[in-house]
């Protein structure tokens, strides 16, 4: 899309708008007492890294949507591509015994991409359907090859896997657990988050990973390994704050999941195509290759939901063996969107012909760098980026990490301030977080951190 100009952002009637969203739009993570003071930022159009509230305003959106605008909004070729397979074939069935044509080339195309001999691909509509249709997987399989007692699943503090009930309750977010809901708790588990700056006092990282490795093995071994069928765990938590953990944690657990027969799920949602570098951060990032692999976001670059369960042949060689009549009885009604699936072919067709891969390597060590350079601000606890994951983490003691009281909101108060700049960093209550499209450049690189930067100063400031 072109630059949208004075007549475009003519059409809005802000207020109305504004007093129908009250009335009748129930956000994801709706806050009810300010979004009934204050109502949204609203947006109306997007260009590249840009997008536009209804008034004509710009932001740079250092959050890429929801992690997911990979490519950048508004690409020509992509809503051409849309609009063509609308034409040609709008919805297909995608049960039983049929097949659409882009269905087929797409999960070709993920099975050629993912590592090693995960080769079977389950489509779904979005991140929580593709955890969801994992965690199934892992149950039909145990079930198939004879283990009904190993069913238990070990997740972290922390992690984020969806936003139904069951992906919820693999979640470990404390924030994501207010009174007012219901988890579901039978055979699930959680160990420590592997925060290194949140690491007990006293440990360093080697210790902090032994100390990590061996919670986890214990854990198994408590519950008893013939009971436990897979670990969950995404490669660099998102929503739980950027977390990296320790140098060959993962390769680590993968050791210990092998060791006594556990699947290993790697949730990727946020961590491939191009965030970190990779079409899969797995194997080509942390050294280690799933038995299933959970996408979404990024798979379209937020162009149209669409997420995909992606398994391995030992998997599939239990479920489907020859001769036993089994059916998988699980399915979408928008699995193998044929619209959504060639937004994934087109989407990965320009990271593959753009080079953007390499350029995440470039812009994000660039990145890396850069906001590193907000260490010594106040307020500044812990800044954590790899590639074009990023995160800034507040305190209100340096030397102690105390955090500030929730209610004092401080990722909110740094947000609204960058906002009033033209940037958009995502708050999550002692944090705010970035994720940009792959496409960013240096000189926007520039421009978010300078943007914070004046952002956190300001706020340190009022906080006096
Ligand atoms: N898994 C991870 C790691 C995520 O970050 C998310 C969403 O943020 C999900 C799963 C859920 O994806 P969706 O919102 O598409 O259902």
């Amino acid at each position: 899309m072109k630059t949208p100009n004075a007549d475009f952002f003519a059409q809005f009637d802000n207020e109305s708008l504004v007093a129908a969203d009250k009335a009748h739009y129930m956000h994801g993570y709706h806050i009810f007492d300010d979004h009934r003071e204050n109502g949204a930022l609203n947006i109306a159009a997007g260009s590249g890294a840009y997008i536009y509230d209804t008034a004509g305003n710009r932001y740079l959106d250092a959050v890429g949507g929801m992690w997911c605008t990979n490519i950048g909004l508004g690409r020509e070729e992509m809503a051409e591509a849309i609009a063509d397979q609308v034409r040609q074939l709008a919805y297909s069935n995608p049960f039983c015994d049929m097949a659409n044509v882009k269905a087929i080339e797409l999960c070709e195309k993920l099975a050629e991409l993912a590592p090693g001999d995960l080769n079977h691909v389950f489509l779904t509509t979005g991140g929580s359907t593709a955890v969801d249709t994992a965690y199934r997987l892992v149950q039909y399989y145990q079930n198939c090859r004879g283990k009904p007692e190993k069913k238990h699943v070990i997740t972290r503090i922390n992690a984020y896997h969806g936003s139904t009930f069951l992906t919820m309750s693999l979640g470990g977010k404390a924030a994501d657990r207010p009174a007012e809901f219901d988890f579901l708790k039978d055979r699930i588990h959680h160990i420590s988050c592997p925060n290194p700056y949140r690491a007990p006092a006293g440990m360093d990282e080697a210790q902090f990973l032994e100390f990590l490795v061996n919670e986890f093995e214990d854990k198994i071994l408590t519950l008893g390994a013939d009971r436990v069928g897979a670990f969950f765990a995404e490669p660099i938590m998102g929503s739980g704050g950027v977390i990296i953990p320790p140098a060959g944690y993962h390769k680590r657990m993968w050791e210990v999941c092998q060791r006594h027969d556990v699947l290993y799920i790697s949730d990727e949602v946020v961590t491939s195509f191009g965030r970190l570098g990779a079409f899969f951060a797995s194997e080509e990032v942390f050294g280690v290759v799933p038995d299933i692999i959970t996408t979404a976001k990024g798979l379209t670059s937020g162009y149209l939901p669409l997420g995909a369960c992606i398994f391995s042949d030992r998997i599939w060689n239990v479920i489907g063996e020859p001769g036993k009549g089994r059916c998988f009885s699980h399915g979408f009604t928008y699995s193998g969107h044929p619209v959504s699936c060639v937004s994934a072919l087109k989407n990965i067709e320009i990271i593959q012909r753009e080079n953007l891969l390499p350029h995440v390597e470039e812009v994000g060590t660039y990145l890396e760098e850069r906001l590193q350079g907000l260490a010594d601000l106040p307020l500044v606890g812990s800044v954590r980026c790899k590639k074009l994951m990023a995160c800034v983490e507040f305190v209100a003691d340096k030397a102690s990490k105390a955090l500030f009281p929730d209610e004092l909101n401080i990722g909110e108060q740094i947000h609204l301030r960058a906002q009033k700049r033209g940037l958009l960093v995502r708050p999550i209550v002692h944090l705010n977080v970035m994720s940009p499209p792959l496409t960013i450049t240096r000189a926007q690189v520039d421009e978010i951190v300078e943007t914070l930067r004046e952002a956190i100063l300001e706020t340190a400031e009022a906080l006096k």
